[in-house]
C-alpha cells in the first residue's frame, strides 16, 4: 500500500493521541492570546490544567452560532473575534454557505491554507488520485470554499487540473469530452446529474473514461456510491469537512469507512445525549473537532451536529487513524416522526438503491392537526409514461414503508418542478416548526 505520508498514517496510536494532544495545548494557548472568541471563552480555564489526554473534556465546545456572533459588528471586519492573526497576513477569504443562516466568514493566512492543502492531499492520495490523473473540477469557483482544497491539493500531488467553472453541465460533459478528463470531484448528485445529461446527448457516461470520482458536500449513502460506480464504470469516493473545519475524513481505496486526517485534526466522537460520554465502536456519536494546525482561524471543539458511526482504528490498507464508518447525517435531521425514529439517509438509500428510475426526489415532513405526514415529491424519468411513472410511485410508497415503518405519500411532480442541486443539496424539509 501507499501513503501520501507514510509515517504518520501508519503511527501507533498512543504516539497519533500524543502528538494530537501536545498540538491541541499549542492551540489553546494560541488561541487564548491572539483570538478574542477564545480570550472570551477560555476566561475561566487554566491552560496549564489541560495535562492528560481526558482534560480536553473541560474544555467548552464552540458551536456555530458563536462564530456567527462573534462576527457581528466586532472589529476587524470581517472577521471579528474569530481572527486569530494580524489581518495583514490573510491571504485569502472563504464564507459558509449559509443556509441555516448568516454567513460565517473564514480568513486563511497563505500558511493555515496550505495547511488544509495539505490535509487534502492526504485524502485524495487516499482515494488513489495520482500524478497520471487529469481532474476535473466541476464546480462554481467562487467564496465557497467547496473544491478549492482539492483544486490545490491535486496540484500538490502532481496531478493535472481542469478548472471547470463557468460552464453549464452540459458545457461540463464537452470538456471532459475534449481534454479526456480521467477524474473529477463533486457533489455525489450533481456527478449523476452530470451522466444524466450525458446521457440526454446520447453519450454513454461510462464511455467518458472517468476512472474514480471523489465525493463531498451532502452525504453518500452506499446506494449512491455504487450507482455512480456503476453509471461511470470507475470507483467512487467519499470525504467529509467543512468550511469552518476544513476536509477532516477521506475514504481509502478498502472503502470501508473514512478515515480521520491525523495528526491533523483531533476528532471526538461523543454520546448524543449527554455530550460528555466518548462512544464506542458501532456506536453513534456527535462529531466534535479540532483542527490542530490553523492559526488564521482557531476552532477549538467544535460541535458540527453531524452523527457518525465510531469505526475501528484498523483497516487492511495499513493506516492507523481512526475511522467513521458512516455519516448517518445531521443531529436534527434525524428525528421522531409518529415516534418512530427516522432518517432521511434512509429514504436516500431506498431511492439510489431500487428506484434508478426516479431522477429526483424531495421529502417534506408537515403536520396537520396532531398527525405527522410524510409526503415524497418525485420526478421520474422522462422516458415513463404517466402509468408506468404511478406504478413506481406505487411501489416507493409500500417499500418506504417496509424500509421504515412509516406510511407515506408519494407525489409525482412534472418534469423540472423540483431543484437540482450542485451545492449541499437539501432535499429533507421538516415542516413541522418546533416541537
Ligand atoms: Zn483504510
Amino acid at each position: 500500500m501507499e501513503f501520501w505520508n507514510p509515517y504518520t498514517e501508519t503511527l501507533p496510536r498512543e504516539k497519533l493521541e500524543k502528538i494530537e494532544f501536545s498540538y491541541f495545548q499549542n492551540l489553546l494557548s494560541y488561541a487564548k492570546a491572539n483570538s478574542q472568541l477564545y480570550k472570551d471563552k477560555l476566561k475561566g480555564i487554566n491552560i496549564d490544567d489541560i495535562k492528560v489526554f481526558e482534560d480536553i473534556k473541560k474544555i467548552p465546545f464552540t458551536y456555530k452560532e458563536e462564530l456567527r456572533k462573534w462576527q457581528e459588528d466586532v472589529d476587524p471586519f470581517p472577521y471579528g473575534g474569530l481572527l486569530g492573526i494580524d489581518i495583514a497576513n490573510v491571504s485569502s477569504f472563504r464564507q459558509t454557505s449559509g443556509t441555516t443562516g448568516k454567513p460565517v466568514y473564514v480568513p486563511e493566512s497563505y500558511e493555515s491554507w496550505q495547511w488544509r492543502v495539505e490535509s487534502w492531499c492526504h485524502i485524495l492520495y487516499m482515494a488513489g488520485f495520482r500524478p497520471r490523473h487529469r481532474v476535473f473540477l466541476p464546480f462554481g469557483y467562487n467564496v465557497y470554499v467547496a473544491f478549492w482544497e482539492a483544486h490545490y491539493a491535486a496540484e500538490k500531488l502532481g496531478c493535472e487540473v481542469v478548472p471547470g467553472g463557468a460552464l453549464d453541465t452540459k458545457g461540463r460533459v464537452n470538456k471532459i469530452i475534449e481534454l479526456k478528463a480521467n477524474a473529477m470531484c463533486g457533489t455525489p448528485t450533481y456527478l449523476l446529474n452530470i451522466a444524466q445529461e450525458a446521457a440526454s446527448m446520447g453519450i454513454d457516461p461510462k464511455s467518458l473514461g472517468i476512472e474514480r470520482a471523489l465525493g463531498a458536500g451532502e452525504p453518500l449513502p452506499e446506494a449512491t456510491r455504487k450507482r455512480i460506480e456503476e453509471t461511470y464504470n470507475c470507483k467512487m469516493y467519499d470525504h467529509i469537512g467543512s468550511t469552518e473545519t476544513c476536509g477532516f475524513a477521506g475514504m481509502c481505496e478498502a472503502q470501508q469507512g473514512l478515515h480521520i486526517v491525523e495528526p491533523f485534526f483531533l476528532v471526538e466522537l461523543l454520546d448524543k445525549d449527554t455530550l460528555s460520554k466518548e462512544v464506542s465502536e458501532g456506536e453513534l456519536g456527535v462529531i466534535v473537532i479540532t483542527p490542530l494546525g490553523r492559526r488564521s482561524f482557531p476552532v477549538i471543539r467544535f460541535n458540527t451536529n453531524d452523527v457518525a458511526i465510531k469505526g475501528p482504528s484498523t483497516c487492511e490498507c495499513g493506516r492507523t487513524s481512526l475511522k467513521l464508518m458512516e455519516i448517518v447525517g445531521r443531529v436534527d435531521d434525524i428525528s421522531k416522526i409518529r415516534g418512530v425514529l427516522f432518517s432521511p439517509k434512509t429514504v436516500e438509500q431506498l431511492i439510489r438503491s431500487e428506484f434508478p428510475e426516479i431522477v429526483e426526489y424531495e421529502l417534506v415532513v408537515t403536520r396537520e392537526d396532531i398527525m405527522d405526514k410524510i409526503t415524497l415529491r418525485i420526478e421520474a424519468d422522462p422516458k415513463l409514461n404517466k402509468d408506468e411513472a404511478g406504478e413506481v410511485a406505487k411501489r416507493l410508497g409500500e417499500r418506504h414503508k417496509i424500509k421504515t415503518n412509516l406510511s407515506c405519500k408519494v407525489v409525482v411532480e412534472p418534469q423540472g418542478t423540483l431543484p437540482r442541486y450542485d451545492l449541499k443539496a437539501k432535499r429533507f424539509k421538516d415542516m413541522r416548526g418546533k416541537h
